[in-house]
């Protein structure tokens, strides 16, 4: 016996298939998409599951149940976008509550918890969480909240979420990890001993750079129905057509996170062996200081991946004018492939100073490796190569 019983389905079915063939009224393979945004109640005083939209949203209810599953949580909200996802926790915290944060986080999040910090809503610390005695030392300080994101953006540091979170919790703090760069495909950070896991949607879940969205999975179910309470507060609730899209896209996402990651794996491959990359930062490869951790946590490896070419910003410029197949963009996640310079785009808002801290160089670019022919994506990344030289 193993302890799955037969009526539970597996990640890969219900992704592919959770909702599929339940509609009553019809048949309808597909699960309908109910734009209504209000619903009629049933007679005086007589309310059905659903009466407003921003409460809830059949369309909306269906995506957050299949995340939650696939996260193994209790329950999910979905939100207009990633950030929303994240100020969903952030924005309830109390003036003298503390937020712990990867001091490389992406640079939305670091952002977003400056702003609310500076406003008085609560107050933040950075730390680099892949310094164990940094991170210890800092929980004296009793953080009500800890963020983690691993592989962090955009130099994949990866660290143990299984470790962090028990000393986080040990610390009375709540864990929520961001797994948007990895997806339940490869991660699951409540089994680890997260609170949370939160989603950019935008990226891997939707995977098809055409929806922005996010969800925050709670292990609790107490804690699933405080944030559905504070998200028709606050209003942040998604869209039901993006909800829809979204699920839409989350069919595929087993096969496309495990093509990509192949994709990933033989770009990191060419890139390290090319003279005119100084370095790779790929959780895949053996020589990344995270590639232990990863091995054990995650699933595969993904496909986000970071490189510093030897050339310097000069090269930088040669290679995003020769590339060919990675568009120059910001965001990551989709079935196509995108190439972003963090200082001059996702951390230009940063500042030069905290990014030197952070070890983010001018002259690093980041991949997001989609789903084209392995072939023309080496061949694409040569074209960019061989004109750094020039
Ligand atoms: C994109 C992203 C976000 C923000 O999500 P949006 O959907 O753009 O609001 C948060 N965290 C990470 C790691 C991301 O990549």
């Amino acid at each position: 016996m193993t302890d799955r019983d037969e009526g539970a389905p597996r990640p890969q079915t219900i992704s592919a298939a959770h909702g599929v063939a339940t509609d009553a009224g019809f048949g309808a393979v597909a699960p309908p998409l109910y734009l209504s945004s209000t619903y009629a109640f049933a007679g005086y005083d007589q309310p059905r599951h659903y009466d407003y939209g921003r409460a809830g949203n059949p369309t909306r209810d269906l995506l957050a149940e299949a995340l939650a599953k696939l996260e193994g949580g209790a329950g999910a909200i979905v939100t207009s976008s990633g950030m929303a996802a994240l100020d969903l926790l952030v924005g309830r915290l109390r003036p003298d509550d503390l937020v712990l944060a990867p001091h490389d986080c992406y640079g939305g999040t670091m952002r977003l918890l400056k702003a609310r910090a500076g406003r008085g809503h609560c107050s933040v610390r950075f730390v680099d969480q892949t310094d164990m005695r940094a991170f210890a030392g800092a929980l004296d300080e009793v953080p009500a909240l800890v963020l983690i994101e691993t592989p962090s953006n955009p130099l994949m540091r990866v660290v143990d979420i299984a470790a962090l979170s028990a000393l986080a919790r040990a610390a009375g703090a709540e864990v929520a990890v961001d797994n948007t760069f990895l997806s339940p495909a490869i991660q699951r950070p409540i089994a680890l001993g997260a609170d949370y896991a939160i989603h950019s949607t935008t990226k891997y879940l939707n995977g098809h750079s055409d929806v922005i969205g996010g969800a925050v999975v709670a292990a609790d179910p107490a804690q699933v129905e405080a944030l559905r309470h504070w998200a028709n507060v606050v209003g942040s609730a998604g869209a039901p057509f993006d909800s829809w899209l979204t699920l839409r896209g989350l069919r595929t996402l087993f096969p496309r996170m495990e093509q990509q990651q192949i994709n990933a794996m033989a770009v990191a491959n060419h890139l390290e062996r090319h003279p005119a990359v100084a370095r790779v930062h790929y959780p895949g490869l053996a020589s990344h200081p995270g590639h232990a951790i990863a091995s054990r946590q995650q699933r595969g490896f993904g496909a986000m991946l970071s490189f510093e070419l030897a050339g310097g910003v000069a090269a930088v410029r040669r290679f995003i004018d020769a590339v060919r197949f990675f568009t120059l963009a910001e965001s990551l996640g989709g079935v196509e492939s995108l190439v972003a310079h963090p200082a001059t785009m996702t951390h230009a808002d940063m500042g030069e100073e905290a990014r030197a801290a952070a070890g983010i160089s001018d002259s690093l670019l980041r991949l997001s490796v989609g789903l084209e022919a392995e072939r023309d994506l080496i061949a694409g990344l040569d074209k960019g190569l061989a004109a750094c030289r020039a």
